[in-house]
């Protein structure tokens, strides 16, 4: 069985957005190698990656490489420095557009975490 707790429904028009373990998420099916889950809201019918709305979405990397390139930067390690320690390529920029865009989300809407 899936932990979909920390989870919640990231549609606009959704009367069950950012409820986290409401109970209206499943997994109707996973892709990639990576085997990410796709979320679906019982509610809106709507379908998502459960990388949507995280660093990890479209990173198209392991969660622990992302989460190492993401430590790096954090240490203002420069992006060329951190390409090569990580071993990635050009998926550090993107996260970094991906970090300012959520910031400008996640001030605007926080989801309820209790
Ligand atoms: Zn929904």
């Amino acid at each position: 069985m899936d932990d979909l707790s920390r989870f919640c429904c990231l549609n606009d028009t959704c009367s069950d957005r950012g409820k986290r373990g409401h109970g209206n998420l499943t997994v109707p099916a996973r892709y990639g190698p990576n085997k990410t889950r796709v979320l679906r809201c019982s509610t809106c019918k709507d379908r998502f990656s459960e990388r949507k709305g995280t660093p990890l979405f479209d990173a198209r990397l392991p969660a622990d490489r992302v989460v190492a390139v993401l430590a790096h930067v954090a240490e203002g390690i420069g992006t060329r420095k951190t390409a090569r320690l990580v071993g990635v390529h050009r998926s550090i920029r993107r996260g970094g557009r991906h970090a300012e865009r959520l910031h400008d989300e996640l001030v605007a809407f926080s989801p309820d975490d209790r």
